[in-house]
């Protein structure tokens, strides 16, 4: 079942336009990406005076309508509406679209036609496939660029690709989301795209762990850019705004582009987010944060005990450096297993241990950006299960990495402060509109 949420809101509005659409079965062989204007359900332009409204439909067409121009009679045709995630290979994606038929595998994976679903496979792009239910395909769309679909269609004589231009309307879209569980829950729950869940993780990844710190309660914000083709969301931009109230302290972060084109993020006083050193060393992603899930607590052994903090993730889960940085040692060390120690400005060091291997490159003497993977988790050394085991030391005396603090950053500088109020005030109004708002309302 896929299910869509749109709120569509427009600057210094003081409404908030909702649309909802539910499908459980859109039966059609109506061209894809139409196939939500074609119904009727979704108007290309919502009215902007209007208070919320929500609709709720449940599309169910008659078998027989699905038989018109669909070479197996007596079957029902899905639509199904996916996104590409970052660790998706063609084949984990086409299994999950419920492609069955081997001639339409085969001919997806090696026909020169298809070639822009393996080349261009980008996490986010949308792709639309209509299979029937025994799984045969019938029809496939994959944005394959900013501007074109890849149309895959079968005939009499078997598949055929071509490459379809893509028209689409920018919006800016708000949502608001509560955790009850992980951010990837609430992320999902609100309709919000992946993409925009790892945005948020990052604009805040000085200040929050989001492997660690995230508390039942938490709630966001976050106004962002997307793309449209006929009501079918194509493609999520930019973060533009975003408030974060994290065990009770709120957090906020505006996009500003300065005048040399740059763009970072700042609080609403003009105070970059990007600090010196990441709050944690550990990438967040789906699947760390799914694993996670399952310990709502991922601190294996506390500080005290052995002089680390240990995050428990997948193996191959990557390991990021905390802060720019020179490698002092790549290599096995004892209980460590294979761990990177990486020497930073003022005399502070890190230690990544267990891992299962190295990031290419990753010697003594190589300087890393901080962001950059050095490792991935695995459990060498003396380990009883994946995870990794991360110290913080500033002149060679170990600290609790959860509790130091770190470095803060640079404010704007005065004479921009004029241009950065006028960028942000438009946003940080529509982060105060929905602090206040009833979330229960909007779900
Ligand atoms: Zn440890």
């Amino acid at each position: 079942m896929q299910e869509k949420t749109v709120i569509l809101s427009q600057n210094n509005s003081a409404r908030t336009h909702k649309q909802r659409l539910r499908w459980l079965l859109a039966v059609s062989s109506v061209p894809l990406f139409g196939i939500v204007a074609a119904f009727g359900i979704v108007p290309k332009e919502l009215p902007l005076n209007l208070p919320t409204i929500e609709i709720t439909e449940d599309v169910v067409l008659p078998a027989a309508l699905s038989s018109v121009n669909n070479p197996a009679d007596n079957t029902i045709s899905i639509w199904h509406v996916d996104q590409v995630y970052r660790d998706d290979t063609l084949s984990s994606l086409l299994d999950r679209i419920n492609i069955r038929n081997p001639e339409a595998l085969t001919f997806l994976r090696q026909s020169p036609d298809a070639r822009a679903l393996s080349t261009q496979l980008r996490a986010g792009r949308t792709i639309l496939s209509k299979t029937t239910s025994e799984g045969e395909l019938l029809e496939l769309q994959f944005q394959n660029d900013i501007n074109h679909a890849l149309v895959v269609k079968k005939s009499s004589d078997g598949y055929q690709a071509q490459e379809m231009p893509l028209i689409l309307e920018s919006r800016i879209l708000v949502k608001s989301a509560e955790i009850q569980s992980s951010l990837f829950a609430a992320t999902d729950a609100a309709g919000i795209p992946d993409q925009i869940a790892i945005q948020l993780a990052n604009i805040f990844s000085s200040d929050i762990d989001f492997n660690l710190d995230l508390r039942k309660g938490d709630r966001f914000t976050v106004v962002y850019e997307a793309s449209f083709s006929n009501g079918e969301l194509i493609n999520t931009g930019r973060v533009l705004g975003t408030e974060f109230i994290n065990q009770g302290k709120t957090r906020s972060a505006i996009l500003y582009h300065d005048a040399d084109g740059r763009e970072n993020y700042y609080t609403p006083d003009g105070k970059s987010l990007q600090k010196a050193f990441l709050r944690s060393p550990l990438e967040f992603s789906r699947i760390s944060s799914g694993f996670t899930l399952a310990r709502f607590h991922p601190v294996l052994q506390t500080w005290r005990a052995h002089k680390g903090v240990d995050y428990a993730a997948p193996t191959g889960t990557r390991v990021r450096a905390v802060a720019d940085a020179t490698v002092t040692f790549a290599g096995g060390r004892g209980g460590y297993g294979n761990v990177v120690v990486l020497q930073h400005a003022g005399g502070i060091s890190t230690v990544y241990g267990h891992l299962s291997r190295f990031a290419p490159g990753v010697r003594k003497g190589y300087k890393v950006r901080q962001g950059e993977v050095v490792g991935f988790v695995g459990m060498t050394g003396l380990a009883t299960g994946p995870h990794l085991h991360y110290e913080f030391r500033v002149h060679d005396e170990h600290r609790d990495p959860l509790k130091v603090v770190l470095p803060t950053s640079v404010p704007l500088p005065t004479e921009s402060l004029a241009e950065f109020s006028k960028q942000a005030e438009p946003l940080a109004a529509q982060l105060a509109l929905l602090r206040g708002s009833n979330l229960a309302s909007l779900e």
